[in-house]
């Protein structure tokens, strides 16, 4: 068995961790997915959009104490069965590969990854440091590709394609106020997706990606300097910047964690089997006219 010589795991494992599969018929039965930095914000979203479609999703985030708190409310809420939660630091190859081995022992393979691990640095050009873009590189970009050839060696291992879901941004499409290495990161994580949609169709390897426009409830990435400097950019205080952001987009709303965890199903729920090295901008329609 390929999986159980690259893991040198023994078979009846396997086997018994594929039965622990939940059967009832749903879009995701079945299927497991690996979701990074889904101890809270807009992967934890991600995670009960997938539980609550089917799958067995494995929690894994670098910020132990969040992804405690997180492993005992979803236990309470799905079950031991509907999850596994992992310490991984996608910068960190050794937490990666103990990481995969849990996932298969648990439930026998993985079918979708999403990367949605991420840091935000807020400072003007002339302020960067190389550490900031070192910092950026290794968790947005680098992160997106070690998860993502972890994920592909399994999925080609079991032989039936996979689903790889990258949560770039819109600041990898347009410029943002002060965020010229993050931009960069997240340009680099879009494009990264094209080559490998490319590489991976043969495989049946999908690629694609969400750009989310400003998510504000729940999410952290807000903290350190990043919710401030968009706020003065605005000529705004912080607590405003939702309704600053709902009212810049034709829609006029506020874009919600549960808005991205429904375009990462879409692209794994069956109904987009064509659609790869693609993305969808959640952002309220921001991106396709001049702000009102
Ligand atoms: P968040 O801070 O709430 O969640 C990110 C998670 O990633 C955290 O739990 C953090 O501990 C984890 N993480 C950080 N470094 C890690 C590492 N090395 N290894 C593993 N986990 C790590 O932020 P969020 O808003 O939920 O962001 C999720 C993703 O969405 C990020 O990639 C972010 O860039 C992207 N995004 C967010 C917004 C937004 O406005 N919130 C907009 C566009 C894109």
């Amino acid at each position: 068995l390929p999986l159980q010589e690259a893991f040198n795991i023994e078979y009846w494992l396997l086997e018994e961790a594929k039965l622990q599969r939940m059967p009832k018929e749903q879009p995701l039965s079945r299927k497991v997915a690996l979701v990074t930095g889904s101890a809270g914000g807009i992967g934890l979203a991600i995670v009960e959009k997938y539980i609550q479609e089917g799958a067995c999703v494995v929690v894994t985030d670098i910020d132990g104490d969040r992804l405690q708190q997180t492993s005992d409310a979803l236990l309470k809420k799905y079950g031991k069965d509907a999850f596994l939660a992992v310490k991984l630091d996608v910068t960190d190859g050794k937490s990666l590969e103990a990481a995969m081995e849990a996932t298969c022992l648990q439930f026998g393979g993985v079918d979708i990854m999403v990367n949605n691990a991420g840091i935000s640095i807020s400072k003007s050009f002339e302020d960067h440091t190389d550490q900031d873009w070192d910092r950026l590189n290794d968790i947005l970009v680098m992160g997106q590709y070690h998860i993502s050839k972890a994920g592909v060696k399994i999925m080609k291992l079991q032989g039936h394609g996979g689903d790889i879901v990258n949560i770039a941004s819109k600041n990898g499409l347009v410029a943002g106020p002060k965020n010229v290495a993050y931009g960069t990161a997240k340009a680099a994580q879009l494009h990264m997706s094209r080559l490998m949609a490319a590489e991976l169709a043969e495989d049946k390897i999908k690629v694609n990606v969400v750009n989310p426009d400003a998510v504000i409830e729940n999410s952290n990435i807000w903290e350190g300097g990043w919710g401030e400097n968009r706020a003065k950019a605005y000529g705004i205080e912080v607590k405003d910047l939702p309704q600053y952001y709902a009212n810049r987009t034709l829609l006029k709303e506020s874009v919600k964690t549960s808005d991205i965890a429904n375009a990462a199903f879409v692209f794994v729920s069956g109904q987009l089997g064509k659609t790869t090295g693609n993305m969808l901008n959640v952002d309220g329609g921001l991106a396709a006219a001049f702000p009102r």
